[in-house]
Formats: C-alpha cells, structure tokens, sequence
C-alpha cells in the first residue's frame, strides 16, 4: 500500500476527479490503479477570503508499488501506508471461568467491553444508569418539565456522558497504535456515517448516536457478555491491596479479580467511595467557565468567509485561546456547531451547562464553553476529593442565582464586560433548557475566572468578528470540563497504583476528555486486562 499525502482538489470536484489526481500524482497509467481509499479529508480554512480546497490523504494498491516508491524515494508525500488494522492481541480460552468486570457504560466502559467481548472474555458491564431509550425520556424529563432523575441523566446511563453531545469525535492525543482506527470503524460498524472514517474533523450527533450505542451493546450480548443497567457499584472488595468484586446497590456481590473502572468524571459518590477504600486517587486540574452563544451565521462568515454556508463544509466551528494579565488561560471547549446549550446536572439542586447537537448540527446558534483552567495546588487545596468539593459548591450557587428551579443563570457579554446585570435579550436567544434566568454571572464562579473572561472576550471578537457583540449569551456554569481526580494507574499495566486487578480508565480516572480519546483509552485497558487474565492462568 502506497499513502499520498497533500493531495490538493477544490471544493467542489468531481468524484471522478479524485482517481485522476492520484493517477496524475504518481505518473502512472489509470489501469496501474488497482484500489484507492480516502484515509483523511480535511480543510484549511485559517486565511480568511483565501481559496478553500480539500487536502487528502489517500492509500492505495497499485501495480509495482516498490518501483514507484523508489521512483518517488525524495517525496516525502509519497510513502509505504501504515498498517492501521485492529489486531487482537490475545484470545480467551473457551473453558474461562472468571468474568472481567466493567463499571461503567460510556464511550470507554463500551470499547473496553466489546474489546474483551471479541478476545473473548465475556465480560460483565455494570451501569447505574438505564438503557438508551429510557434515558433518553428521562433527560427530557429535566430539559422540558424541570424534572431531574439522578440515577438517569446527560451523565448516567447507557452510552455515558458521550451520548447527548455533539458526538465530536477527534482528539489531539498520540495514538501510534491506531486504536483510534479501530474506534471508528466499530461506530461504522454499528451504523454510524462511514464518513467519519475520513473526514478530519468527524462527528455523528445524539440522536445517531444513541442507535450505534444499542447496536453495540447487542454485540458484546452475542458474544457472551453481559450488560446490567441500574446496577449501581457501592462498594469494593479489596483484600491485600487486590480487588476481589464489587457489591452492588441492591446488595448483590459480584465476585471478580479483573475489574475495569470507567466511571466518567460525574460520579462523585463512587470517587468518594474509592478513597475511602483506600484505593489512590489524587486531585488534578480542570477548568470553568461559561457557555457562550452566538448566531452560527456569524461564525459561519467569521471562519468561512465567502465560502460559509457551503454545503461540502456544513457549520463552522472556531477555537479561541488567550493568556490574561492574571496568569490565566482561557479557552474555548467543547465548540457545537449548529447545536444547544444543555441543562448537565446529575444531580438535584445543582445547575451545570454542556452542549450537543444533531448530525446535521443546523440548529440557529453555535456554543461552546469559554473556561479558564484551574489547578489544585492554587486553586482548591485540600486532598485529593477538593476538586469535586469546590465543583458541588459552584453547581449548588449556579442553581440558585438561576431561581432554584433548574433554569440556568445568564448574562449578555456586553453587560458582562462592563460589570451590568443583564434583563433583557437582545437578538440571540439562548437554548439552554429549561430556560435562561438573566442576571449578574459575577457571582457564579472565583474572581480570577470572572476577571481573565472579561479580559479575554474582547480579544476574542478581534480574532472572531462579533465574538463579544454585546447579546451574544453567556449561560453559567461549566464545571464538568474534565475529572477533577485522577485515579492514578502504572503506567506498564494500567492497574491502580495500590489496587492490583483495578484498572482506572477512561474520562473519571483522568485518562481521556472525550469520547474518541475514552473509546480508545477502554481498548488499552482490555488489552492490559486480557494480558493479566491469561498470565494469571498460565501462572497457576
Ligand atoms: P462517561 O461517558 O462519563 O461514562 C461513565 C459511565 O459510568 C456513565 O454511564 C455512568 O452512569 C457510569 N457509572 C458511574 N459510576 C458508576 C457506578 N458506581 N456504577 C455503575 N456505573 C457507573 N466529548 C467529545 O469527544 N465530543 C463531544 O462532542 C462531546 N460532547 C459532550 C456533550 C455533553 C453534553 C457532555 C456531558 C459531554 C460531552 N463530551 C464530548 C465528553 C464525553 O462525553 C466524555 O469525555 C466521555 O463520555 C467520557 O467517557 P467515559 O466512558 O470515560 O465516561
């Protein structure tokens, strides 16, 4: 296989146009051509008003690959592709009588369980929230009726945090083994759009979403596993710094010495719970903020310019950093394009934003939170659980300043920078649901937060036109933005510094932030997993 990168085509090309790029490229006759795939698609939209073209990189089969290799040996796009296949890397035998355990049923519990699932490990997932149909009704429940269910919500339940968002799938993290590859592919598999195999910066939307989840879950089933919904894990059993099973919320005792801990970075109960087993968990940095709203039409003509609203590039979505005077960093996370600001509470009394959108993101305003990152040696001191501490104490003031009743309290950023209560939209309406209290969002978080955004969002609007318009819409709070713990692994065997067989995975043990990054982070976890049983077994 040959991989061409760089490959340059406009917009708008033909889809013949492509095979005849590569064919002229390599200097080789059409018929020479015998397979091509797009392996990524991607476009440079930085310069404002400058033409926009698609960049690919392509892998291919050709006759007499070796020989146009070394006719293009300087050409450092032209290259031998990289294997990225999914290869296995053990196999259960059949007579196994130990189960895995999987706490958890997010983008890293699901990938963790279908990995051992298809070694064929058999594994037991344990979900304190419900399936996704039902969890869907009832995060509804709290977006329309003001009614919260704290065991099923935007946090819990089948499919994780991930499932109501925009389903961004891309991640900055290194991935040499190309896991990343295979966490596509399986979201292909289960019927998600096979475009996200290429296009560099995919996503598939909620309500996609939640049938690729089902399908995947009735995967694991077919392979012998097992999945329990509203099978809350209380407690651990840990013997001579082993963990031996778990006890469940109705008392049940699930015996196993391989247990995988994919909790995401909301359930607070059970971080609680493992320290006070003893199990190590230190505080780590998150950030908070705000949600901020804009017409995607002014992000739309800010990032595209005379090309916004083209078909081929769908809503655009922008990134913004700055350094304020006080030393903080603020940043835009989690940008939704087309989408809705979320009501994200787990749990009651509390008020805390995300956001989401649909596949096809044409929903009027973007979002995106803008956070500044805080640290606990600064910012929360105190042990290990502060972080989590100071969120429930923000979230618990955000709920009042919004009138107590799950609406969320805003502020335009023009009164926002000037220091003004806000009582009035002006044209951009907020989506957050179920509803927007204005007032003075001053209150809501630390000083140095309020005081680095009201220095950062005026040097926004210089990098994106119409960035501080004084309506755009800010909806507190942002608190979720990453664990506030890390449940702290070796590094060779992923297993928890002081907890033999626990394996702390994915977003709630400070190895992932995002879906794709936790997919990827439960594979690791299911390889090092499948290697310890099998070891174990030929040990005894
Ligand atoms: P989670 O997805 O949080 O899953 C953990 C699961 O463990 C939950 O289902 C929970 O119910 C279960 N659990 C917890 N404790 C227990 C227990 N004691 N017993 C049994 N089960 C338990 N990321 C992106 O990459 N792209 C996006 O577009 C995006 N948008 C988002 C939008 C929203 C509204 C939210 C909330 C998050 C979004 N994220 C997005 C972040 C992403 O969802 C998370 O990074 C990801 O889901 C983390 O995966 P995880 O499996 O580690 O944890």
């Amino acid at each position: 296989m040959i991989r061409i990168t760089e490959l340059q085509l406009p917009l708008d090309h033909p889809v013949e146009a492509l095979r005849l790029a590569i064919v002229k490229r390599l200097k080789i006759k059409d018929s020479d051509l015998l397979d091509f795939t797009v392996f990524k698609r991607s476009y440079d939209a930085r310069k404002k008003n400058s033409e926009i073209t698609f960049v690919y990189i392509i892998d291919l089969s050709a006759n007499n690959e070796e020989k146009i290799l070394s006719r293009f040996a300087n050409d450092k796009n032209i290259r031998p592709a990289p294997d990225t296949h999914y290869y296995p890397v053990a196999q259960a035998p059949a007579d196994l009588s130990e189960h895995p355990l999987v706490i958890g049923f997010g983008p890293c519990g699901l990938f963790a369980a279908l990995t051992l699932a298809q070694m064929g490990f058999k594994p037991i997932v344990l979900e304190r929230g419900k399936d996704v149909r039902r969890r869907t009704k009832d995060t509804w429940a709290l977006w329309r009726n003001k009614v919260l269910t704290p065991e099923s919500n935007v946090q819990f339940g089948e499919g994780g945090a991930g499932l109501f968002s925009d389903g961004k799938l891309y991640s900055q993290i290194k991935d040499p083994k190309f896991y990343g590859r295979k966490v596509m592919h399986e979201f292909v598999r289960a019927g998600a759009p096979e475009e996200i195999m290429y296009v560099s910066k995919p996503h598939i939307g909620t309500f996609r979403l939640t049938g690729v989840v089902a399908a995947m879950r009735e995967e694991i089933k077919a392979l012998g596993g097992e999945v329990r919904f509203e099978s809350k894990v209380t407690d651990f059993l840990i013997e001579d710094g082993r963990i031996e099973g778990v006890t469940l919320a109705d008392g049940e005792t699930l015996r196993s010495r391989y247990v995988v801990l994919a909790l995401g970075h909301s359930s607070r109960d059970t971080f609680r719970k493992i320290h006070e087993r003893g199990v190590y968990v230190e505080a780590k940095p998150f950030a908070v903020g705000f949600r901020i709203e804009h017409p995607q039409s002014l992000i739309d003509d800010a990032r595209l310019g005379k090309y916004a609203g083209h078909q081929e590039l769908g809503a655009a979505d922008y990134k913004v950093v700055y350094h304020a005077k006080n030393g903080r960093a603020v940043y835009s996370f989690c940008m939704c394009p087309g989408g809705t600001v979320v009501a994200a509470t787990s749990e009651p009394n509390r008020v805390v934003t995300n956001g989401m959108s649909q596949y096809s993101r044409n929903e009027r305003n973007a979002n995106a939170g803008i956070v500044v990152g805080i640290n606990p040696n600064e910012d929360f001191p105190g042990g290990p659980l502060a972080g989590v501490e100071l969120q429930e104490r923000l979230e618990s003031r955000a709920f009042e300043l919004g009138g107590s009743d799950y609406c969320a309290p805003g502020q335009l950023v023009g009164d926002f920078i000037r220091g003004k209560a806000s009582s009035e939209f002006g044209e951009v309406e907020p989506s957050y649901k179920p509803g927007v209290r204005l007032g003075d969002l001053a209150p809501s978080l630390p000083d140095y937060v309020i005081e680095a955004i009201r220095e950062a969002l005026p040097e926004f609007g210089k990098q994106i036109r119409g960035f501080d318009r004084d309506d755009a819409i800010l909806t507190g709070i942002e608190t979720r933005t990453s664990s506030p713990v890390r449940i702290t692994r070796d590094h060779e065997t992923l297993q928890s510094l002081n907890t033999r067989g626990l394996y702390p995975a994915g977003e709630g043990a400070g190895y992932a932030g995002g879906i794709l990054s936790a997919g990827v982070d439960g594979i690791k976890v299911a390889e090092a997993v499948a290697k310890a049983m099998l070891a174990d077994l030929q040990g005894q």
